[in-house]
């Protein structure tokens, strides 16, 4: 194998990974094991910009190669189309969409100047892999200017229903794009099957035997690549004395998310208090620390949520507080993940309740660094990927909040013999299913359709393309793929 070329929003100094964990540990191992190039935004947002990115060689071999934002496209591709449409549809929050005219145009210009910028950097054996939605039509506009090499896509957030995608103005160009890819990743079965229910009723894809679905002019691989940590990471978690307000008896459940609206943070406060209300004997001796660092503050949607937080978690002070007790002890900074550990595993419960999440790592984390001999308990919400490995979690509806209230109440009941064979099931799925295994499943699975794909004959080139598209009078219809994995050539017609 080549190069690998990892394109995302943002990029980091490699050498730094351990601090952000998870996917960053991930990538970080994947291009310093292959001489790799990460490519992105640099963070910048200035009225100046070349074509050219500025590329600097890190000490680990790595090197990275970033271009700045205008402020124009800072707004209409970050801010706009990026997290003021896809980030709230792809959450199912279609209330909160902005589907503003000229967002897509400038999202899409800002992938098309990246391909520009990325492409001189491109050897013929590289594998290019782009992630997150930020850059769906990345692809496509390297595949206009003559890439031909293997391209993945891995999607970090949930992909949402097909009524909801269907909602999106622009949801047949975001599919074309998509289309682009060779592979593209999921976080869960569950988005795999809202992927394939939308071609199919979006665009008319349709399934192939061997599980591909051709859409538009393409044969496109979806599969569920779930993103992890490495729990070595977390082995060593201490629980720290200096943790236990009012006391050792004090127990702990701890919250740690980023203050999104994905995250169900104020049913999480009003499910607690719930708890205190139906469950009064834990008066005195339950803490809710919440940490819930700021996040893209400068998004419309984001303004409100932390005026409600802070105003909720302060009646609930109020009204349930003592003077040597405080029920909610909320901390609006970002923490340290080496400290954030050894909260973990000081906490009898992780409560983990986002509305909707692609994957939730934290959930991970949190099993990762408990006691081995005497384990916390993890209360999930159904709607966070993880839940789809982590089964043997107190799994809730985050909507219901006497449903949350109890999970907590049998979370501070249950026996050590049954804390000791939950977390032990999910520890080993997440050892068996670690940051390390996810990044070589997905690359893995690219060399893979990318061989079969040129076993097949490969993509067609554009005129070629052009050509079959006229002899076939673009009718969109489709026939059964033969049994060598090959399509006759004239079902190349687009279905747009
Ligand atoms: N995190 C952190 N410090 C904080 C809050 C979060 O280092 O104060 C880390 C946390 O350990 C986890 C990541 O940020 O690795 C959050 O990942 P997750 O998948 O739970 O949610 P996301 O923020 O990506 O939606």
């Amino acid at each position: 194998m080549g190069r690998v070329v990892i394109v995302s929003n943002r990029v980091m100094d490699t050498t730094q990974a351990a601090q952000a964990g998870g996917v960053a540990v991930a990538i970080s191992e994947v291009l310093q094991s292959h001489r790799g190039l990460w490519f992105g935004w640099s963070g910048a947002v200035q009225a100046d910009v070349g074509e050219a990115p500025t590329v600097t060689p890190m000490t680990d071999g790595v090197a990275i190669a970033t271009i700045p934002l205008t402020p124009q496209e800072h707004q209409g591709y970050y801010l706009g189309y990026a997290n003021s449409v896809l980030w709230p549809v792809f959450h199912n929050r279609l209330d909160l969409a902005q589907f503003e005219a000229g967002f897509f145009d400038i999202y899409r210009s800002v992938n098309a100047r990246m391909a520009a910028s990325l492409k001189p950097l491109l050897e013929p054996d590289d594998t290019i892999w782009v992630h997150d939605y930020h850059l769906v039509p990345l692809a496509l506009e390297l595949r206009a200017m003559g890439v031909r090499n293997p391209i993945g896509y891995f999607l970090h957030i949930p992909f949402p229903p097909a009524q909801t995608f269907l909602a999106i103005p622009e949801h047949k160009r975001l599919a074309r794009m998509l289309a682009a890819y060779d592979l593209v990743g999921l976080q869960t079965e569950a988005d795999v099957a809202n992927m394939l229910d939308y071609l199919k009723q979006g665009v008319r894809g349709r399934i192939l035997q061997d599980g591909r679905i051709r859409a538009f002019d393409r044969v496109l691989s979806i599969g569920s690549f779930p993103v992890s940590i490495d729990p070595k990471e977390f082995v060593s978690a201490k629980p720290r004395a200096g943790l236990a307000q009012g006391g050792p008896t004090v127990r702990r459940i701890i919250g740690v998310d980023r203050l999104d609206y994905t995250k169900g943070l104020p049913p999480k406060f009003h499910a607690f208090a719930r708890f205190l209300e139906r469950y009064p004997d834990n008066s005195g001796n339950v803490v809710l620390t919440q940490i819930a660092p700021p996040t893209r503050e400068s998004v419309e949607a984001y303004t409100d949520i932390r005026t409600e937080l802070e105003t909720l978690a302060g009646s609930i002070n109020g009204r349930f507080g003592e003077l040597d007790w405080v029920p909610i002890h909320y901390i609006h900074r970002s923490i340290p993940r080496s400290t954030l550990a050894d909260i973990y595993r000081s906490a009898r419960i992780g409560l983990v309740t986002p509305m909707r999440d692609g994957m939730n790592l934290v959930a991970k984390e949190y099993v990762a660094a408990q006691d081995p001999a005497d384990p916390g308990v993890l209360i999930l919400s159904r709607f966070a990927g993880a839940a789809e490995q982590l089964t043997d979690a107190l799994i809730v509806n985050p909507y219901n909040i006497d449903e949350i209230a109890d999970a907590i109440e049998t979370a501070l009941q249950m026996d050590k013999a049954e804390r000791l064979r939950r977390n032990a099931a999910m520890l080993s799925v997440i050892q068996d299913h670690d940051t390390f295994a996810w990044s070589r499943s997905f690359l893995g699975a690219l060399g893979r359709v990318y061989a079969k794909e040129r076993a097949s004959g490969g993509p067609p080139s554009p005129e070629l393309r052009q050509r079959l598209g006229q002899l076939a009078g673009r009718t969109g219809r489709d026939e059964p793929i033969r049994s060598d994995g090959s399509r006759p050539a004239n079902l190349t017609g687009s279905l747009e």
